[in-house]
């Protein structure tokens, strides 16, 4: 078995698979190591039959109880997925409100090829000019909002690269990856368009097209990481018939079908076959080992447990944020020197970053079938423009889409109910006793295929002490210690999130009725208002080992390289120094294309 590479990617997902794409391309030897397991769609696999199941009992599981030791939640139920590790077998632990510890599978995005982007909602938004200079946009202003100690100021961080740098990444992410939507009407420059054409939008979210335009917000076609035609990079084709539909529900779901463009299907899979590339799944890689300065050790359990070990000369670190820094600091505890090195400028770990997000959601009039659409039809860049965020005392700004899959399944309906998601769905049916018989029934006429959410995703303020640790006790089922995460909210959060899901719940209130404004809005509210709030991450884990111009104020340098590694790279989502005005993937995904092109100057 081969044992050196020219380079060693660890992870299969945002930021891993694009830059394996490039080298394999330009003819490097690349390997890429993937702890979860290879699942194929239809077309790739031998018997026709994809691995991804659209069965939502096997992709929820059974009922089980939460053994973690010493964990405020300790018994109760929850369930697992397929692609998500056990909360059991591997927790994350988060510090709630009242300082207790509590398990959680926040914080993972999924363990598969492909890694989240085989689960994700697919909304594939850019960010705006100014998320990449908040800092310079921030200083000497005296209008920013619920910051009484000028934190903002003090912490905010412009990125190291601009817009006009990623700029050409993002449309080679857009071209290579697939994605559909429009660009007219966005606050992004862009040089080439390669979106594909979107699909009917679903009937119900014309109350969202009425709102956006009652109130002067200029909208486009949320741009969704979903082929609604033949995608010639990746070699994708549309079946015929009525299969393309099935891709609505693709949020959480692994689709079969391979037009979701996940980075297995668009990236890895085209090349699997060239000798130059080798994946190997079902590989954990337990620590990285170093020498002067140079990583000269990839160590990973194979699929049998046994321990394993590889070169590169060049490795990346790409198992998403919080996974990527756990593997450095157990990499540090393991050797001293690795430790120093890791740990010089004392901020592995801090700033991590999610999103403010949250919204509005209300039943409306009329019912479709959600089958037949994608998810999000509608966004607006309005909350964005250097006017708003001024107008509402913002530091920042921050995207709205609207959603149409709200209590659109019907088995995950009952795990999903009234649930603020993973920590919190075994809450659903199982604690709403009243809905049974025909209040069941009514329940579901009037939700069923009616509900419609308008979300926003918004910079969250960066804090050092919002940070990622290695649990004193908690270890995974192999005996290493488990991430802990410690995050709460800023003030400024809160006032953010309280802006913008006002916002939402208008764009609900005078889209229902035609444009008057009066239209009931059942709830909206922020995330900081969620029972674990201080759990949830919007599975958008960013941050914690972020980039920048000065080694004692970042812990990698502007090509994503650390700064006391010579070989080493990470390009998940941890490099951010803010967290940007939208779901992050694609940037994540743009970034690894440039770090690429930057390793590529080097081999
Ligand atoms: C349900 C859901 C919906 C989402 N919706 C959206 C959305 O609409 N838009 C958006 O922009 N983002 C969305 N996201 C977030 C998106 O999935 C992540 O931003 C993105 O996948 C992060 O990229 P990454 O490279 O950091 O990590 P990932 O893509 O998760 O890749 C990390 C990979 O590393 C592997 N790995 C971890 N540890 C190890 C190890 N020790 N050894 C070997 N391999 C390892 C993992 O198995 C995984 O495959 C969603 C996520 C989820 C779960």
């Amino acid at each position: 078995m081969q044992t050196h590479f020219d380079i060693v990617i660890i992870g299969s997902g945002a930021g891993g698979a694009p830059i394996a794409h490039t080298l394999v391309n330009a003819g490097k030897s690349v390997l890429v190591l993937e702890k979860g397991p290879m699942l194929r769609t239809q077309d790739q696999s031998p018997s026709g039959l994809s691995d991804f199941k659209r069965d939502e009992l096997f992709a929820t599981g059974t009922e089980k109880r939460l053994t973690v030791p010493d964990m405020a939640n300790q018994d109760e139920a929850y369930y697992s997925s397929h692609v998500e590790p056990d909360i059991n077998d591997e927790p994350h632990v988060y510090q709630s409100a009242d300082g207790r510890d509590r398990a959680t599978i926040e914080g993972y995005t999924a363990q598969v090829i492909g890694g989240g982007t085989q689960l994700y909602g697919a909304v594939s938004l850019r960010f705006t000019p100014m998320d990449f200079r908040l800092k310079s946009f921030n200083e000497g202003r005296s209008d920013i909002q619920q910051d009484p100690n000028g934190v903002v100021q003090h912490e905010a961080r412009d990125w190291p690269v601009s817009y006009d740098d990623l700029e050409p990444y993002y449309g080679k992410a857009e071209q290579l990856i697939g994605i559909n939507g429009t660009a007219d009407n966005q606050a992004k420059p862009f040089s080439q368009v390669f979106y594909q054409q979107p699909l009917q939008t679903n009937p119900i979210s014309s109350v969202v097209e009425t709102g956006m335009d009652a109130l002067g917000m200029p909208r486009y076609r949320t741009p969704l990481a979903v082929i609604t035609d033949d995608h010639a990079p990746s070699g994708r084709t549309i079946p015929a018939g009525d299969e393309p539909a099935k891709t609505a529900y693709v949020n959480r779901y692994g689709d079969p079908l391979g037009l979701k463009s996940n980075t297995w299907v668009a990236l890895l899979a085209p090349l699997a076959d060239r000798p130059n590339l080798e994946i190997r799944c079902n590989c954990h890689v337990t620590h990285l080992s170093q020498a002067n300065g140079s990583i000269n050790g990839v160590r990973y359990k194979d699929p049998a447990g046994r321990p394993m070990a590889v070169t590169g000369d060049v490795v990346v670190l790409a198992c998403s944020a919080i996974e990527s820094i756990r593997l450095l600091m157990i990499s540090a505890e393991e050797d001293p020197t690795f430790g120093a090195r890791i740990h010089a400028s004392g901020l592995l770990g801090k700033y991590f970053l999610t999103h403010c997000f949250g919204g509005a959601e209300t039943p409306v009039p009329g019912r479709y079938d959600k089958s037949i659409s994608l998810d999000s039809d509608w966004a607006t860049d309005f909350c964005a423009s250097e006017d708003f965020i001024r107008d509402n005392g913002l530091w920042a700004g921050g995207a709205i889409y609207n959603n149409t899959s709200d209590q659109a399944l019907p088995v995950s309906l009952a795990r999903t109910h009234g649930s603020q998601d993973l920590d919190t769905i075994w809450k659903a049916f199982v604690d709403d006793t009243s809905l049974t018989g025909n209040a069941l029934l009514e329940f579901l006429d009037r939700d069923f295929g009616r509900r419609l959410s308008v979300s926003f995703m918004a910079n969250q303020v960066p804090l050092r002490e919002n940070r990622i640790e290695l649990h004193p006790t908690v270890t995974d089922k192999w005996g290493r210690k488990s991430a802990y995460i410690i995050k709460g909210w800023h003030s400024h959060d809160i006032h953010l999130m309280n802006v913008m899901s006002a916002r939402c719940s208008d764009v609900l209130r005078f889209g229902g009725d035609g444009g008057q404004g009066n239209y009931p809005v059942e709830g909206f509210g922020g995330v900081y208002m969620a029972e674990n709030a201080r759990a949830r991450i919007a599975n958008h884990i960013l941050g914690g080992a972020r980039f920048g111009t000065d080694p004692g104020d970042s812990v990698l340098d502007p090509d994503c390289r650390a700064w006391e590694f010579d070989n080493l790279y990470l390009s998940d989502g941890a490099f951010m120094p803010t967290s940007g005005s939208a779901n992050p993937t694609l940037t994540i995904q743009a970034n690894a294309f440039r770090v690429a092109d930057r390793i590529m100057e080097r081999l």
